[in-house]
């Protein structure tokens, strides 16, 4: 492990620097990569942000967006630099398998690998991490190392706080969860301060979907929710032709689970969807019921207590009655 003066050293020359983040990045993935991004421009280091995957549309005004390298889109490029860099950020995760085939590539690395995360139980390739599981996004962690740990608050720019309030914005669903603290809030204070125009981007996440996209939404919500009222559950399941007919891309199933969460009583949301390399689950809980522990137990994933994310090689029926299975191991949690 390196200490932080270390580390600090190391930064005060010029380093070619990756930056790295989760499959799939969302609001927190894409605003704490890009915050660190900008952070480390202004200091003179070679930074790109690379993606192990595309992400959604609505992430794509983020300043910076148009410097990120997908690495599924840029094979040779992705390597190239992995190779190059000195130091590696893993941002909003924290084991290797969350990027992919980008994984082995951090893992062969001699470069100072530091780890930036707020999920339970890292596994260890790291030389410095910021880790902390009561954040309420990797974005807030990021402004902690800037701030506190780098004393560096003067070089959170406008950009830097655009992209690091998006993240704690989406991570904690618009400041709702509970991990949502006092603290979070001064943070994202400071961040308006510092040039994020908090309405704005609210607007730019939120308010700007595709028709076809709120269509999806009103037939998931009509046509597909099934509210299990024995267990205080509710599952949405969508499969292959149903996000062909909707031309469901990348990110437009995002948050669509919340709504099933948002139904009187419910405890326990799922959204299932059949992807075409495989079913993916996205759950959300309230208060302490442990929805990444069914995640992990059932579905080769994991995440946070009121959000995780699993998948399974099984059918989308087969998934669906698996996981009505799995509810009466949890009815006493779930009817409180
Ligand atoms: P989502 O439902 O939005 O895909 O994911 C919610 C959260 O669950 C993510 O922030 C991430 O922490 C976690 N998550 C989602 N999918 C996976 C997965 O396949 N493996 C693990 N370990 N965590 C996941
Ligand atoms: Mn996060």
């Amino acid at each position: 492990m390196l200490e932080l003066a270390e580390l600090k050293k190391f930064l005060e020359q010029p380093r070619h620097i990756v930056i790295t983040t989760h499959h799939k990045p969302d609001g927190d993935a894409m605003g704490s990569s890009l915050g660190l991004y900008h952070y480390l421009e202004q200091h003179g280091h070679h930074t790109t942000v690379i993606t192990p995957t595309d992400y959604p549309d609505f992430l794509a005004w983020m300043p910076g967006n148009g410097d990120v390298v997908i690495y599924t889109e840029n094979i040779a490029l992705s390597t190239k630099l992995v190779d190059e860099a000195e130091i590696i950020f893993c941002l909003d995760f924290n084991t290797l398998s969350r990027i992919n085939q980008l994984g082995e590539l951090v893992r062969a690395s001699d470069a100072i690998k530091v780890m930036i995360d707020h999920h339970l139980e890292p596994e260890v390739f790291d030389d410095y991490r910021c880790w902390d599981i009561n954040a309420c996004a990797s974005a807030q962690l990021v402004y902690e190392f800037i701030a506190n740990k780098l004393d560096d608050v003067a070089f959170i720019n406008k950009d830097v706080a655009t992209c690091l309030y998006t993240g704690i914005m989406t991570d904690s669903a618009s400041f709702r969860l509970p991990n949502t603290t006092s603290e979070v809030h001064r943070i994202a204070a400071d961040l308006i301060d510092l040039g994020a125009v908090n309405w704005r981007i609210h607007e730019l996440v939120y308010s700007n979907l595709s028709e076809m996209k709120l269509r999806f939404l009103g037939y998931c919500i009509s046509n597909k929710l099934e509210v299990l009222h024995e267990f205080n559950t509710a599952i949405i399941s969508v499969n292959k032709q149903e996000l062909e007919q909707f031309e469901v891309v990348t990110g437009d199933t995002e948050g669509i689970v919340n709504y099933a969460l948002s139904v009187e009583g419910v405890r326990l949301a799922a959204f299932i969807v059949e992807r075409p390399e495989m079913v993916k689950l996205s759950l959300r809980s309230k208060g302490d019921f442990p929805a990444n522990e069914i995640c992990k137990k059932y579905f080769n994933g994991g995440g946070h207590r009121n959000a995780a994310g699993g998948t399974s090689p099984d059918s989308l029926e087969q998934v669906i009655s698996q996981f009505k299975l799995i509810l009466p191991e949890y009815k006493k949690l779930l009817i409180q």
